[in-house]
């Protein structure tokens, strides 16, 4: 399945073009090619020592990045052309050891209840904004493949997308004590068993593969906007989509958008997923908050103050479920910390007049100036360059770390931002996925990052 490897190299150059110029490319890096893969290394053939040396010498940091964010691992290395033959013999690339990458959940395997036990529908407090959401998901959970197939699910983070995706597999695993075959699987692992199971010249691994994603009654695919930018795993799902699909299987997505606007996504996958029903799940209006807040104290076993908790409603309007739970976290936290029994309403004021993520809330305002005004100082660039077409690193890096902090900070559309930088939607996504993704691997980055919210909200 040397295919597939190529496939997703062809991804990480598509990458790669924003960050190496187009004589680099050509020179160097399209003269290697993957070939097989070792532990956590990523084997490219090399024509010969003059290419690996000097792709290593001046491209190694790019290439990690799209091979992490790709393949999924974090280092490179070459066979030699001369050698290639050797090499194989020596791998016996047909017996290829099994993978040891993170592996979706499937009840076939396993014989206990595989959810999240606290992200049941009794522990969903519904409200106007995901009311709709929760009978859908509801009803799937009854009977599933019977009604709204499949179902798309999509709203920002941390409103309860997963909660809702673990409910119904918690709903019918109950239900059916292992009688229907529940997969549930993040978009990332799917990626990471494809390439386990695509490695070069191992068929049985991608027979499983197909065999446990095809056998399923239920699928449920979380955060499938991780592979918009994978042409290869896009392919794969697409298939293993329809099989079911036209099998009458139930399929359930969860995305941070709507599927129009996944729009690296291929036009046969939307539109395919746009053909059941599509239904969004928004942030919480203030009823729903005080109801959320009630049950959390309730789930957590918490002690607070009754009349506290509609002025806590009130000024955690721009919260996302999840950052209401950390919120209450902390509260608890801080009463426990400073011997009061109670969370009342001078631990309340404390908090908050101290917690950075209220900035919102009590009025300090983050502008599109203070953003730009924060990138220009800390990188030291100016801003015709920040918005003008140069493509080099020390620009791009900056240009996407802006555009990820207006996302964030600003509550305006990524086409809105896009606009500014005078560049398309897909751009602005990629630039903010890019960042994201950065975020998590690179503590380092992360870190600078905060920072620069830091003097942006002050
Ligand atoms: P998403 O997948 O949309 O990013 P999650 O499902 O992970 O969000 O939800 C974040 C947190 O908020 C979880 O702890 C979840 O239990 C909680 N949560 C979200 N929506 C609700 C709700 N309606 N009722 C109770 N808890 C919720
Ligand atoms: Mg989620």
């Amino acid at each position: 399945m040397q295919n597939y490897l190529d496939k997703i190299w062809n991804d990480c150059l598509t990458d790669l073009e924003d960050t190496i110029s187009s004589v680099g490319l050509d020179l160097w890096i399209k003269k290697i090619k993957p070939i097989n893969i070792e532990n956590d290394t990523l084997m490219f053939l090399a024509p010969d020592e003059m290419v690996s040396n000097t792709v290593v010498r001046g491209y190694t940091k790019p290439i990690i990045d799209a091979i992490s964010k790709n393949f999924k691992l974090s280092k490179f290395d070459f066979v030699l052309d001369s050698n290639k033959d050797e090499y194989i013999q020596k791998h016996n690339l047909l017996e290829q050891n099994k993978d040891s990458l993170p592996r979706a959940i499937t009840n076939e395997e396993i014989s206990e209840n595989p959810f999240n036990p606290r992200y049941t529908f009794s522990n969903f407090v519904v409200g106007t904004t995901n009311r709709v959401i929760y009978a859908a998901t509801r009803a799937v959970a009854e009977n599933p493949g019977s009604r709204f197939n499949p179902l798309f699910i999509y709203g920002g983070v941390g409103l309860g997308k997963t909660h809702l995706l673990h409910a119904i597999g918690n709903y019918i695993w109950e239900a059916n004590k292992g009688q229907i075959k529940i997969v549930y699987v993040s978009s990332e692992t799917f990626t990471n068993e494809l390439i386990a199971a695509f490695r070069p010249n191992s068929d049985k691994g991608t027979i499983e593969f197909r065999k446990k994603y095809r056998m399923a009654d239920v699928l449920l695919v979380d955060d499938i906007q991780f592979i918009a930018n994978k042409k290869s795993v896009q392919e794969e799902f697409f298939h293993t989509f329809n099989d079911l699909y036209q099998a009458g299987k139930q399929i359930i997505i969860a995305s941070d958008r709507p599927p129009k606007e996944l729009s690296e996504l291929e036009e046969r996958l939307t539109s395919r997923f746009a053909s059941g029903l599509v239904q969004d799940i928004q942030k919480p209006d203030f009823e729903t908050r005080v109801m959320i807040i009630s049950k959390k104290i309730e789930l957590e076993g918490y002690t607070f103050e009754e009349s506290i908790i509609p002025k806590l409603a009130e000024r955690l309007e721009k919260f996302n479920i999840r950052e209401i739970e950390g919120v209450l976290n902390k509260l608890d936290l801080y009463a426990k910390l400073h011997g009061h029994f109670i969370v009342d309403e001078e631990v309340m004021n404390e908090v908050l007049s101290k917690s950075h993520e209220l900035d919102e809330s009590v009025g300090r305002v983050v502008t599109e100036e203070k953003i730009i005004d924060a990138i220009c100082n800390k990188f030291n660039i100016k801003r015709e360059d920040l918005f003008g077409k140069k493509r080099n690193k020390e620009l791009v890096e900056p240009r996407q770390i802006c555009i990820y902090l207006m996302w964030r900070k600003l509550n305006i559309p990524l086409t809105a931002i896009a606009k500014l930088f005078n560049r398309d939607h897909t751009t602005a996504i990629h630039a903010r996925d890019k960042v994201i993704d950065l975020m998590k691997e690179d503590p380092e980055v992360k870190k600078m990052i905060d920072d620069l919210e830091d003097v942006i909200v002050h």
